[in-house]
């Protein structure tokens, strides 16, 4: 599958700590990022992370883009609900997509759990 990192600064930690705790089922997987967040799970984890714009340049609409035509197959967006983001539209594109295409996207580390342990339990392909 196709995997679409992303998080708000205050969300990164989480983003690395949930990656170092589901990293073999990630590493299986083709995995992008939006600029900040995929540099560090490659520098703090070792996955391998296509690295895309960051969010606010335009990371977002490019996961966006991809997403719209069938190239994300799943999205983790650690967002941070208590920050104003300077591209909220972008975020809300994203998200619509997600809606639009039926992209599962996990926007907080619970559901991004849940995604992650279905993908750890299902066979590889
Ligand atoms: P970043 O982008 O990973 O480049 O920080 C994420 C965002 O803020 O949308």
């Amino acid at each position: 599958m196709n995997i679409a990192l992303i998080a708000h600064d205050h969300r990164k930690d989480a983003m690395v700590a949930l990656a170092h705790e589901f990293k073999a089922t990630l590493a299986r997987h083709t995995l992008m990022g939006t600029g900040t967040t995929g540099g560090r799970l490659r520098q703090e984890c070792g996955l391998e992370v296509e690295l895309l714009l960051s969010g606010p340049l335009g990371g977002d609409l490019q996961i966006g883009a991809r997403l719209a035509v069938g190239e994300v197959d799943a999205v983790i967006f650690l967002r941070d609900p208590m920050t104003p983001q300077p591209h909220e539209p972008d975020i809300n594109a994203l998200v619509r997509a997600c809606d639009v295409h039926d992209v599962p996207c996990a926007t907080n580390g619970s559901s991004a759990r849940i995604l992650l342990a279905h993908l750890a339990a299902a066979r590889p392909a």
